[in-house]
């Protein structure tokens, strides 16, 4: 540690604001993970404000607030966290945690040379993810797939592939016309890619007719895009979809749907009641191609997944943007470990869906013994029922029922209970209910028991 860090001229002009190099040192033992020039970016950049806004405070005030500054930038940092929200896909918490046999599969792809692009038969160049891609299209039930970064891309590749030509428009139905997430708006995903969107029906009822006095010369395609996120009752229409593809083959143009999650008859059987369709479903119903994410439902990383008709998969494979959108060997590691999985139909292996199937008294049996170990501070903790949810994305009607610790804490806030737990080593998420922050145990893995316990010991402590 000899070097020295320059410290400008107007750092010392304002005569109460520290040195760059005083304040990383003080702040550099608090953030050991954190390199030196970007703690040094940090503390610049900082100064800077306090200096702009006149500060007049003392030293050591001025370091506090550096401190509590840069560590708030440290916080963005990407890191485990314990998820006790009950939202299995939680969008903020990254979705899909994957399963042992995918992370293993992840880590000697990613430590080691591989066959990505080789054959070892010929010892000469080989097509990457063909063996995924066989993997995929048997599990659609489909002649062919393919495979890229995420769902959103594939929805863009295929709305450019087939609006290539002179025709650009799209028909989807104006109960369609999502928006998925941050910044995932179908109508601006069609504009993006070229295409003329064609509003079809009404935002509740849309009925085949709506469909067929819509196409013209200008039709390519026709779109179904799920419902995500939201769901629709009471005065609702929407076409079957034999009628669509029935439409669509009459037309001479593709019929191809955005499914949003993968599911699986893996993961439609653990969500019960509310299934989503399974690309297989889609097809059958004569789709020419669907589109999924690798994680969400199907439970792998993130990607996007195209199914169907062997010629549009092979033309799509063709387009540039394909190239561009194309995954690395660390997705494709993890999504083959993953797609095995449902062929194989070892929901264990596959935490989504395991954790969708956990039964309520197994979970009631961890929070039991979760209390009596917690002694002392339990009389805090209570065990209540909850309703998780499936979240990002998919079966937004589904509630499983699920069981959480309830905490009613004495000596500071609930804001403050959970500010103590989010920032902890591990992290913990909870949620919170009125008075009380609730620790929801269906998406809390059996493992992080222990660190959770003491997690809550720490942040309960006086
Ligand atoms: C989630 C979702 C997408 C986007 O998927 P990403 O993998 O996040 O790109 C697209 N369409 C629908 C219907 C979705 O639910």
């Amino acid at each position: 540690m000899s070097e020295t860090l320059p410290s400008s001229g107007s750092d010392v002009s304002s005569r109460h604001l520290p040195s760059v190099d005083r304040a990383v040192r003080t702040i550099e033992e608090r953030l050991p993970a954190v390199p030196r020039p970007l703690l040094v970016r940090w503390v610049r950049r900082e100064l800077a404000q306090l200096r702009a806004a006149g500060d007049s405070g003392t030293q050591e005030q001025a370091l506090e607030r550096l401190a509590a500054a840069v560590q708030r930038q440290a916080g963005t940092r990407l890191e485990r966290v314990i998820n006790a929200t009950g939202v299995i896909l939680h969008t903020n918490l990254g979705r899909a945690p994957l399963g042992r046999e995918a992370v293993d599969a992840v880590r000697a792809a990613a430590g080691n040379y591989t066959t990505l692009e080789y054959d070892p038969e010929t010892g000469e160049r080989g097509r990457r993810g063909a063996y995924l891609e066989e993997l995929l299209a048997t599990l659609c039930e489909a002649e062919a797939a393919t495979v890229v970064n995420n769902c959103a891309a594939a929805l863009v590749l295929m709305l450019k592939h087939f609006t290539a030509g002179p025709r650009k428009g799209v028909l989807i139905s104006r109960g369609e016309l999502v928006q998925i997430g941050g910044g995932f708006r179908v109508p601006e995903i069609l504009a993006a890619s070229g295409a003329q969107l064609c509003e079809v029906g009404t935002t509740n009822r849309t009925a085949a007719e709506d469909y067929a006095r819509a196409i013209d010369g200008n039709t390519a395609l026709l779109l179904k895009v799920h419902r995500s996120n939201f769901w629709m009752e009471g005065f609702v229409e929407s076409p079957p979809r034999e009628a669509l593809a029935a439409l669509a083959l009459d037309a001479g143009i593709p019929f191809i749907e955005d499914l949003g999650s993968g599911a699986t008859l893996l993961s439609a059987a653990a969500a019960g009641a509310t299934p989503e369709p399974t690309p297989a479903e889609v097809l059958a119903c004569g789709a020419d191609l669907v589109c999924f994410s690798g994680d969400k439902l199907f439970g792998g990383p993130q990607a996007g997944v195209i199914a169907g008709s062997a010629a549009h998969v092979a033309a799509i494979r063709k387009e540039p943007l394909f190239r561009a959108f194309r995954c690395d060997k660390l997705v494709m590691a993890g999504l083959e470990a993953t797609a095995a999985a449902h062929l194989r139909r070892a929901a264990g292996e596959i935490p989504v869906v395991r954790m969708m199937g956990i039964a309520v008294h197994d979970l009631h049996a961890r929070a039991s013994a979760m209390c009596e170990q917690l002694g002392e501070i339990a009389g805090a903790v209570r065990i209540v029922e909850t309703a998780a949810q499936v979240g990002g994305g998919a079966l937004p009607q589904a509630r499983i029922p699920s069981v959480a610790l309830q905490v009613a804490p004495r000596q500071c806030s609930v804001d403050e209970l959970a500010r103590r737990l989010r920032n902890g080593t591990p992290r913990v998420v909870a949620y919170r209910v009125a008075d009380t922050l609730r620790l929801d145990l269906r998406t809390v893995f059996p493992e992080q028991d222990a660190p959770l316990m003491a997690a809550l010991r720490k942040a309960l402590a006086p």
